[in-house]
């Protein structure tokens, strides 16, 4: 199929990226791997996104992706393996074997989760170690968990958790929080959350699943010996380049991809949005990036100047 614009992705800033772009006329084209909104679907509860007070991720999710069809985009179900530039468009091959044809490319291809690499934690993977609170939380109904990490993931994990489990323990390795104040007060509050701060996770032990995790207190020779079913390791995310390395697409000095303020790549044709550039990693943030690339996107395919939006 031949289309103007292929974006790879389909979270918050591909599906805002598509919603542009499909109405501003463009034959655009969303491919996605796994499933449609990204991290952003299996966030428990979304507080911070304009126009809903409280909402599951995967209902926002879904609602973006109706908006997103509805605006004529189409949504392909199949991951995009190779990108080759050619003189005027970009050949997108898939794992289906599928080859397209697009003039422009925006990239939203987020991240996966960071792994500590502490012993342990590859081993128990599946058999306690989760790095998806939402996703595995069920598993541990009325039984002790440790979640790993000081950002918004880790201290939301701890909230969701805490309504589940019997105990919940969140070890972070400085006693200074990057989540939003917010969370970390109304996670304060909880009775049956306990706070290691200045810890460093050492190791998770077990026979056959996860028994105990071993922490390292850093200002004192002290280690605890948590005795948990679950650890969940929240520490962030490592952006997925391998598409925008292959394009010969600079990365900045934290390996995402490096944009300009209309999200361009160094390569002509090519943008990036979301969470595998530098951020700051927030659903109405992938949203404004999304658009804003879709913009440049139409100015550049159809060689116009500003595109008319319509409302
Ligand atoms: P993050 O903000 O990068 O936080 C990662 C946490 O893991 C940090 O506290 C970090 O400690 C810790 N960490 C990293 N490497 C570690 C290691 N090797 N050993 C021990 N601890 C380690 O990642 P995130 O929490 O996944 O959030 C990513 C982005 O998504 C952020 O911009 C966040 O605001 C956003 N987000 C927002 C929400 C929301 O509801 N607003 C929800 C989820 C995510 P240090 O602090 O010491 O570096």
């Amino acid at each position: 199929m031949d289309y103007e614009l292929v974006i790879v992705g389909c979270g918050p800033g591909g599906m805002s990226a598509g919603i542009y772009a499909a109405r501003l006329g463009l034959k655009t084209a969303i491919f996605e791997a796994k499933s449609p909104g990204g991290t952003m679907a299996i966030a428990h509860l979304v507080e911070n996104y304009p126009g809903f007070e409280r909402i599951s991720g995967a209902e926002l999710a879904e609602k973006m992706l109706a908006q997103t069809k509805k605006s004529g985009a189409e949504v392909v179900m199949e991951g995009v393996v190779g990108i080759v530039k050619g003189d005027k468009t970009f050949e997108v091959l898939t794992e289906g074997k599928n080859t397209h044809t697009a003039k422009a490319i925006i990239l939203a291809t987020g991240g996966e989760y960071k792994k500590l690499g502490m012993d342990g934690e590859e081993k128990f993977f599946g058999r306690g170690v989760s790095y998806c609170a939402t996703c595995d939380g069920p598993l541990f109904r009325g039984k002790n968990v440790a979640v790993i990490g000081g950002g918004d993931t880790a201290v939301k994990a701890a909230l969701y958790l805490s309504d589940l489990c019997k105990n919940v323990y969140l070890v972070h390795r400085r006693d200074e929080f990057r989540a939003e104040s917010a969370n970390v007060e109304q996670l304060k509050k909880k009775k049956n959350v306990q706070l290691f701060l200045s810890y460093i996770p050492q190791e998770i032990r077990g026979s056959d699943v996860v028994e105990s995790l071993r922490i390292q207190a850093l200002e004192s020779e002290g280690a605890k010996e948590l005795v948990v079913d679950g650890v969940f390791v929240c520490v962030g995310e490592v952006p997925m380049t391998i598409l925008a390395k292959s394009l010969g697409i600079k990365l900045d000095e934290k390996g995402q991809i490096a944009v300009d303020d209309d999200e361009q790549t160094n390569v002509k044709g090519v943008w990036a949005v979301g969470d595998v550039t530098k951020g700051p990693r927030q659903i109405i943030t992938a949203c404004g990036e999304g658009t804003k690339a879709a913009i440049a996107a139409y100015s550049f395919v159809r060689s116009a100047k500003a595109p008319a939006l319509v409302k």
